[in-house]
C-alpha cells in the first residue's frame, strides 16, 4: 500500500514549506516535496536571501569607502575580501536552509526527496515511490525567463543564481532588464567596484511601480555610477575568452550597437515553473503564459489539486506565496483562509530602497478614482539627516471622498520597513487620518510616514 497524506506539496519554497507546516499545525498529515538538495526554494537558496546577504555586505563596503568619512571616521586601506563575502552570504544561506529543516522535524512534516510528478489526482510519484494524497498542492515556483540568441552559461552570461556567485568583480556588468533583480544585483556589483549598465527595453525602470518613485530612483541610481539605457534592446550576444559583446538597438528598431561587457545579467523577468510535473496528462490548465489556473481559493480544474505562489497569477513575492500558502492550508482545514491582494507590499532592496503598496497613482487615474496624495520628503526629517540619507519620499494616496488609505509609494532610507505600516492600515481600511494622528516616535524615519499622512489633508507640519 502507497503512504498516504492528507497533503503533499510539491515544492518547498516560501510557498510551499509555509504551507506545509500551517497544514501541519492545524492537525493534518503533511509531506513536501523537495528536488533540491536543501529546503527553501528560490528564496533562501538563490533569491531573497542570498541577494540581501550580498547587498547588505557591499553597502558595508560602500560606506567603509565612501560614506564614513562625513560622519568623521576616517578608515584608510580598505580593501574588498570577496571570498568571504561570499563564503558569509553562503553561511546566511546555509542557517536559513537548516531553519526550514528544523521546522519541519518539529512540525512532523515529511519531506519526500527528487522531483514530483503527478500521476492522477491523489497520486504523486517521488524517486520511483507512488505516494497518496487528499490534497496536492503545485508550489513549484519560478525560473529565470531566457532571452533568444543569449545563451545563460553562468558565468560569463549568468542568471541572478550566477550573479550571486561571482568570484571576481567585473570590469563590465551589462544587466538586462531594469527591473528590481537586475537593479538591486546591478547595485551590488557597482559597489564592488563594476561598471555597471543597464539596458532597458521600456522607457522607464522596475514597471508596474509608481512613476514618479521609478523616475527619482533612475536619478539616484545614476547618481551612484550606474547607468541606463533605456527604450533598448538585446537582439544577440557573441562570447570570446575576452568577453561578450551585445548587440543592442533601439526598441523601437534601428542602427545596431555593439556593447561590450565581461559579464552579462540577463534578469529580464521569472516564468512559472512547471516542467515535468505531469499537469498535461492530468489536466490541470494553464493560463495564457504558462502559470497554472486557479480559482479565488487556489483551486485548479482538476478536483483536488490547487496551486500557490509563483507558479499562479500575481506578483512574483515571496511574502505573497507565504500569505497563498497559510491560506490554502487554512482552506482545506475548513477554516476561512484569504489574502489581501490590495496589501501586498513589493520592496527594492537598493539603497535608497523603495518600497510600494496598494494602488498607484496611474491605476487610480485610470480606475477612474479620486484620490488625494499627501507627500512628504526625507530631507525634512530629523532622523534622516542625522544618519545623512536624504534622498527620496512617502506619498500616500487616500480616496478624495473617504480618506481611506488607497496606497503608498516610498522611495528613502528603510523604507521597506515603513511600509508596513501602510499595509496594515489598508488591512485595517483605515484613513490617512487615522495613520497621522498615530504618535510616532521622534526621532524616526517613521515620521516621514505620519507627515505624508498629515500632507493629504494639506496639513504637514515640518514643511
Ligand atoms: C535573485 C532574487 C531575489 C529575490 N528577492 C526577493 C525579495 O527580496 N523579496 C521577495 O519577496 N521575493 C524575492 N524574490 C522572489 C522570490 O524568491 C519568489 O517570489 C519566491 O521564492 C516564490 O516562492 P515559491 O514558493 O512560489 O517558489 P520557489 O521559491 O521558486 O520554490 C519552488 C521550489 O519548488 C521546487 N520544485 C520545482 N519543481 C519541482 C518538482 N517537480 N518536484 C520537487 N520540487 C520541485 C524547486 O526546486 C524550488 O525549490 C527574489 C527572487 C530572485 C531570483
Amino acid at each position: 500500500m502507497p503512504e498516504s497524506f492528507d497533503v503533499i506539496v510539491i515544492g518547498a519554497g516560501p510557498g510551499g514549506y509555509v504551507c506545509a507546516i500551517r497544514a501541519a499545525q492545524l492537525g493534518m498529515k503533511v509531506a513536501c516535496v523537495e528536488k533540491r538538495a536543501t529546503l527553501g526554494g528560490t528564496c533562501l537558496n538563490v533569491g531573497c536571501i542570498p541577494s540581501k546577504a550580498l547587498l547588505q555586505s557591499s553597502e558595508h563596503f560602500e560606506e567603509a569607502k565612501h560614506k564614513l568619512a562625513e560622519h568623521g571616521v576616517v578608515l584608510e586601506g580598505v580593501k574588498l575580501d570577496l571570498a568571504k563575502m561570499q563564503a558569509r552570504k553562503g553561511e546566511v544561506v546555509s542557517a536559513n536552509v537548516k531553519g526550514v529543516e528544523f521546522l519541519f522535524r518539529k512540525n512532523k512534516v515529511t519531506w519526500l526527496k527528487g522531483a514530483g510528478r503527478i500521476v492522477s489526482p491523489g497520486k504523486v510519484e517521488v524517486a520511483g515511490e507512488t505516494y497518496e494524497a487528499k490534497n496536492i498542492v503545485i508550489a513549484t515556483g519560478s525560473e529565470s525567463t531566457p532571452l533568444r540568441n543569449v545563451e545563460v552559461d553562468e558565468k560569463q552570461i549568468v542568471t541572478s543564481t550566477g550573479a550571486l556567485e561571482l568570484e571576481k568583480v567585473p570590469g563590465h556588468l551589462v544587466v538586462i532588464g531594469g527591473g528590481v533583480i537586475g537593479l538591486e544585483l546591478g547595485s551590488v556589483w557597482r559597489r564592488l567596484g563594476a561598471e555597471v549598465t543597464v539596458v532597458e527595453f521600456l522607457d522607464r525602470l522596475v514597471p508596474g511601480m509608481d512613476n514618479e518613485v521609478a523616475k527619482q530612483l533612475e536619478r539616484t541610481l545614476t547618481k551612484q555610477g550606474l547607468k541606463f539605457r533605456l527604450k533598448s534592446k538585446v537582439t544577440g550576444a557573441t562570447k570570446d575568452a575576452g568577453g561578450v559583446t551585445l548587440m543592442v538597438e533601439p526598441a523601437a528598431g534601428g542602427a545596431v550597437e555593439e556593447i561590450k561587457a565581461d559579464v552579462v545579467l540577463l534578469a529580464i523577468g521569472r516564468r512559472p515553473h512547471t516542467e515535468g510535473l505531469g499537469l498535461e496528462e492530468v489536466g490541470v490548465a494553464l493560463d495564457e503564459r504558462g502559470r497554472v489556473k486557479t480559482d479565488a481559493h487556489f483551486a485548479t480544474n482538476v478536483p483536488g489539486i490547487y496551486a500557490i505562489g509563483d507558479v499562479i497569477a500575481g506578483a512574483m513575492l515571496a511574502h505573497k506565496a507565504e500569505d497563498e500558502g497559510v491560506a490554502l492550508a487554512e482552506i482545506l482545514a475548513g477554516q476561512k483562509g484569504h489574502v489581501n491582494y490590495a496589501a501586498i507590499p513589493g520592496v527594492i532592496y537598493t539603497w535608497p530602497e523603495v518600497a510600494s503598496v496598494g494602488a498607484t497613482e496611474e491605476e487610480l487615474k485610470a480606475a477612474g478614482i479620486a484620490y488625494k496624495a499627501g507627500k512628504f520628503p526625507f530631507t525634512a526629517n530629523g532622523r534622516a539627516r542625522a544618519m545623512g540619507d536624504l534622498d527620496g519620499f512617502v506619498k500616500i494616496l487616500a480616496d478624495a471622498k473617504t480618506d481611506r488609505v488607497l496606497g503608498a509609494h516610498m522611495l528613502g532610507p528603510d523604507v521597506g520597513t515603513l511600509i508596513a505600516e501602510i499595509s496594515l492600515a489598508i488591512e485595517f481600511g483605515a484613513s490617512a487620518e487615522d495613520v497621522a494622528r498615530t504618535c510616532h516616535a521622534h526621532p524616526t524615519l517613521n515620521e516621514v510616514v505620519k507627515e505624508a499622512a498629515l500632507a493629504v489633508d494639506g496639513r504637514a507640519l515640518h514643511i
